[in-house]
């Protein structure tokens, strides 16, 4: 099964994406966490991703594309994958589309996870992310265990810095001008499936299941 997670930033794709990928064994493909291992890991491609990152701008698509084209010719991701963050404009989604269809497939699911701006800033404000693994929780609708630590690790949580309020409303920004014309690229496509993502985090994942019907 190949899906795509369509979503504005902190509708709550990367949340159901891992569900998604442990439920049907396939991996969990995030371009963020990829951009943010490098960063840690301070390679060249993480350098260059920061300072777009910081700003809460798009990192370049020939930054991106050799990327994911890379991670998907991985073994792993052969039966299957949920992509969640990528792609994020046309040029992204064109060549995902050529990629898959150099291997006689395609994407079988673009799942969009709405949710109003106005939802978005309170609820970015509450995520906090492992600084070792990147794990995400909430300080009110998903509470780790014990206060700031994370769960799976051990380690400190904190506020992404491109979580910050200013940050945000210019993600939200460039989601609505390079990200969102993608809902209606999949649509003709005939792929897209929209949730309501305000919903509980076990509701939202129970009706992807049941669009995904397997
Ligand atoms: P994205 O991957 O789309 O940027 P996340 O999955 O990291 O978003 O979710 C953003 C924040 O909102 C996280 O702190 C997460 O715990 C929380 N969250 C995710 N889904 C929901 C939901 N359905 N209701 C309330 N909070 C949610
Ligand atoms: P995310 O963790 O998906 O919210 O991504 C965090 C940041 O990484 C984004 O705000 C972008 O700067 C960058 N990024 C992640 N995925 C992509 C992508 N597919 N194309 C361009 N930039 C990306």
């Amino acid at each position: 099964m190949k899906l795509i997670m369509l979503g504005a930033p902190g509708a709550g794709k990367g949340t159901q994406a891992k569900r998604l990928a442990a439920k049907y064994s396939i991996p969990h493909i995030s371009t963020g966490d990829i951009f943010r291992a490098n960063i840690k890991n301070e390679t060249e491609l993480g350098k260059k991703a920061k300072s777009f990152m910081d700003q809460g701008l798009l990192v370049p698509d020939e930054l991106v594309l050799e990327l994911v084209a890379d991670r998907l010719s991985q073994e792993d991701a052969m039966k299957g994958f949920v992509l969640d963050g990528f792609p994020r404009t046309i040029p992204q989604a064109e060549s995902l589309t050529e990629t898959l269809e150099k291997i006689n497939s395609g994407i079988n699911f673009a799942i969009d996870v709405d949710v109003p701006d106005k939802n978005i800033v309170r609820r970015m404000s509450g995520r906090r992310a492992c600084v070792n693994c990147g794990e995400t929780y909430h300080l009110t609708n998903l509470k780790p265990k014990q206060d700031g630590i994370c769960d799976t690790c051990g380690s400190k949580l904190v506020l992404r810095s491109d979580d910050e309020p200013e940050t945000v409303l210019k993600r939200l920004k460039v989601y609505h001008d390079q990200t969102q014309p993608l809902i209606d690229y999949y649509k003709g496509r005939d792929t897209l499936h929209s949730v309501d993502g305000t919903k509980d985090i076990k509701d939202i994942f129970s009706e992807i299941v049941e669009i995904l019907g397997e």
